[in-house]
């Protein structure tokens, strides 16, 4: 059975459509398990029904007509009770609603087991027999299995968007809704812009063109651009390979023949399709003929063309690049959105992001927050290829979007809108001011910064120093690693515009989400794998370039800080120091008066929470990255939104360790901060104050409402607030607590607005 099932998946894993996928499904299945009928149900959302979507077995023309409501007939109940539902003879059960269309009065048996993805039943999954029997046991694991499988699949297709084809489209639908999870808080409407990975045809999203000559050249250009590169690789090699080596770039040039591949392509794209999405429906087609051949040697020719598609959509994307027009009020969806895609939006137009995968804490999430660009992650099964242009709302705080916002939503989102205005108006005032509670305790409020535009906007808000550079994020939007004076510069901008404020730059945190396109480490477990100061250490000629170019860009201003993440043991920190110092040295002797700047360690995993009284011997300052250590406590993976909900900032073990690496750095007499998101909520600002945190570092956007929230209490408040959550054993709880509290203190106004829908 499992070479059945492995070979459905697969069969299923590449068919072109949601309706492939389903024929696929009901045929095989139904001949795997020799039973007469297997059919899929599938809930169409805007009706609120689970309709029959494909069936071997049962009436075709029953297909996309008959439909059962949410608690209607046996299969309302399997999805109602999402578990199997095995029946001798279907007719006697009490649930039974003959469907005469259907023809299924013929079959007695049945059986039916929910789809579930996510704890969502997507439909319901049946067999059925004309015998009176019920399925055994492992005829029940079989569809169980199979069923998990699909489930993914099935979602992802909705997510591409080809329930569309099935006639389940919107039909005119107002507010359809999808859920993700809240990336960055604040409500946008406007415009889709679909964005694609470079180079990944998968996530081309579907256009028409209005300009089909203009799409012919520029398939053209890039057809003649790769035809050339495969001529440059081959005579590159020539020396080196066999004749029949050397055919195969024969073979890949009379693929990109004008009268193969090209063809079909501008045949598309005469018919109306842009060039990339020609592209990519003819590739796809051919990728998915020649893995279905037996024969070994061709089935491998689909990742050969899959290559030679990749590589024309490349020189496609360049040449559009910077050729997008983006509407005012810009909504980029991705289905990987990545902080390269942020930067891409001119300035003033980006107003909201939505992304398939990660959650509100993957690093294109945090950007987002620093950016105030309202965010909505992981909304798995949103059709988005087809979204381009559409008007969508954005709701950043629960983490919803809705397509096709009727007049109501929109005027219900718009006045949250102003109200948001009328709260930062508010926090406007704040800025010149300092954090410092009513009973006179004062808190220095520094930023996380990263991108450009962080040290203007960070300096617009008042903030006191910077607390965490993210030097990857500029070295991610380049094509290969940045030169000793390329950083010099970038860094000099920031200390400068600082100065005499501290700013805190951390060394490469490269690995886990972020990823540089120009050093791609592949791994199985990459939040686990090769990242931080763990990669720098491997490369010390990367490493050493960096702390240079750090350390030359603070000459004369001396307000330089050096941050080491993710250091687990106390060799990692005392190679990394001796490498600083090394640089410190040399260039003394290149003639620069270069001073050895603090240098401080990120206590983001739990090994180093153990040891922070250690590290804090070693270090001149300790800063603690709750990002990371949240995920690492909780093993919880910060960028998997299957697991978002897991990811507990208030979970009492991170709160207990928060409270423990505070007071063990303090008894060496430390300089302790606190970098991750956490910080940047003011109700865990207050816990972290009362703590003893000397500094809080926030984004940029947060920064005045946690001043705000400051301002407004006591150190005393905090400190009995933090008692009060000191005794309770549940995340939720503890939320509850903060929510509760920020109310008596008369900070609604900083808490979540209600949205127009109830949770
Ligand atoms: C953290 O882990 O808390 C942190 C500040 O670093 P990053 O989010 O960049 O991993
Ligand atoms: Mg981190």
């Amino acid at each position: 059975m499992l070479n059945v099932l492995r070979k459905i998946v697969q069969e299923v894993g590449i068919a072109p459509d949601l309706n492939a996928v389903l024929s696929i499904i009901v045929s095989r299945v139904q001949k795997a398990m020799k039973t007469e009928v297997c059919s899929v149900f599938l809930l169409d959302k805007t009706v609120q029904r689970y309709v029959l979507m494909a069936t071997h077995g049962l009436n075709q023309e029953a297909v996309g007509h008959v439909s059962l409501g949410l608690n209607e007939g046996i299969v309302g109940v399997v999805a109602q009770r999402a578990e199997p539902i095995n029946l001798q003879d279907a007719f006697t059960h009490p649930s039974f609603h003959y469907l005469q269309i259907t023809g299924e009065e013929r079959f007695h048996a049945f059986l039916g087991v929910p789809i579930i993805h996510q704890r969502e039943v997507l439909g319901v999954l049946v067999v059925q027999q004309h015998e009176k029997r019920r399925f055994d046991e492992s005829e029940e694991a079989f569809l169980v299995t199979l069923s998990a499988q699909l489930a993914g699949i099935i979602a992802h297709s909705h997510a591409t968007g080809n329930h569309y084809a099935l006639g389940a489209s919107l039909n005119g639908k107002l507010d359809v809704r999808y859920e993700g999870v809240s990336g960055a808080p604040g409500v946008a409407i406007g415009r889709v812009i679909v964005v694609s990975l470079p180079a990944d045809l998968d996530t081309v999203p579907d256009k028409t063109t209005d300009d089909p000559e203009a799409e012919l050249q520029a398939f053209n250009q890039a057809l003649e651009a790769v035809r050339d590169e495969i001529r440059q690789v081959a005579a590159n090699l020539s020396e080196r390979l066999s004749v029949d080596e050397r055919a195969l770039f024969d073979v890949y040039l009379r693929m990109l023949d004008d009268n193969a591949l090209a063809l079909e392509v501008s045949d598309r794209i005469r018919a109306g399709s842009w060039a990339q999405g020609a592209l990519k429906e003819v590739i796809s087609e051919h990728v998915r003929a020649f893995s279905a051949m037996d024969d070994s040697y061709l089935s491998e020719r689909a990742t050969d063309i899959k290559d030679l598609g990749r590589r024309i959509l490349r020189h496609l994307q360049d040449e559009v690049h910077n050729d997008v027009t983006y509407p005012e009020n810009a909504i980029l969806l991705a289905d990987e959105l990545t902080p390269a895609m942020l930067g891409m939006v001119p300035e003033g137009k980006l107003s909201g992001l939505v992304s398939i995968s990660g959650s509100g804490n993957s690093h294109a999430a945090i950007l987002a927050r620093s950016m105030g660009i309202p965010t909505v992650m992981g909304v798995a099964n949103i059709p988005y290829l087809r979204l381009n242009a559409c008007e969508i709302v954005v709701d950043g705080y629960s983490g919803r979007v809705y397509l096709n916002p009727s007049e109501e939503l929109l005027q219900a989102y718009g006045r949250i809108l102003s109200d948001e205005r009328a709260v930062l108006d508010q926090l406007n005032a704040l800025k010149e001011l300092p954090a410092i509670t009513k009973d006179g305790y004062r808190l220095p409020l520094w930023v996380n910064t990263g991108l450009a535009a962080d040290v203007a906007r960070s300096l617009e808000r008042g903030a006191e120093g910077i607390g965490l550079y993210r030097t990857e994020i500029p070295f991610m939007i380049r094509d290969c690693f940045p030169s000793e004076m390329e950083q010099l510069e970038s860094y000099r901008t920031q200390l400068a515009a600082f100065a005499p404020a501290l700013v805190t730059m951390r060394t490469l945190d490269i690995g886990g989400d972020k990823a540089l396109p120009y050093f791609p480490i592949h791994e199985e477990n990459p939040s686990l794998g090769w990242r931080g100061i763990r990669v720098t250490l491997d490369h010390p000629e990367i490493f050493m370039v960096q702390v240079r170019a750090m350390l030359r860009a603070s000459v004369g201003l001396n307000n330089l800080r050096i941050m080491l993440p993710m250091v687990t043991s106390l060799h990692e920190v005392e190679e990394a120091i001796r490498q600083i110092e090394r640089a410190c040295h040399e260039l003394r002797d290149e003639g620069y008066d270069v001073k050895r700047p603090p240098i401080g360690v990120m206590i983001e995993v739990p090994a180093a929470v153990y040891q922070a009284r250690r590290f804090a011997r070693m270090v001149d300052f300790i800063s603690v990255g709750s990002n990371d250590l949240t995920q690492y406590l909780l093993a919880v993976d910060r960028n998997n939104p299957r697991v978002a909900g897991l990811y507990a900032s208030y979970h009492p073990a991170v709160l207990k360790a928060l409270d423990f690496i505070v007071h063990e750095a303090h008894k060496e007499k430390k300089h302790v901060s606190i970098c991750g998101e956490i910080a940047a909520d003011p109700g865990g600002a207050l816990l972290l104050m009362a703590m003893g945190y000397d500094v809080l570092s926030v984004n940029a956007n947060n920064l005045l409402r946690v001043k705000y929230a400051i301002r407004e209490v006591t150190l005393e408040d905090a400190r009995q607030l933090l008692h009060r959550v000191r005794m309770m054993h549940d995340a939720e709880e503890i939320h509850q607590e903060l929510r509760r509290s920020l109310k008596a203190f008369g900070l609604t106004r900083l808490t979540r607005p209600a949205t127009p829908e109830k949770e």
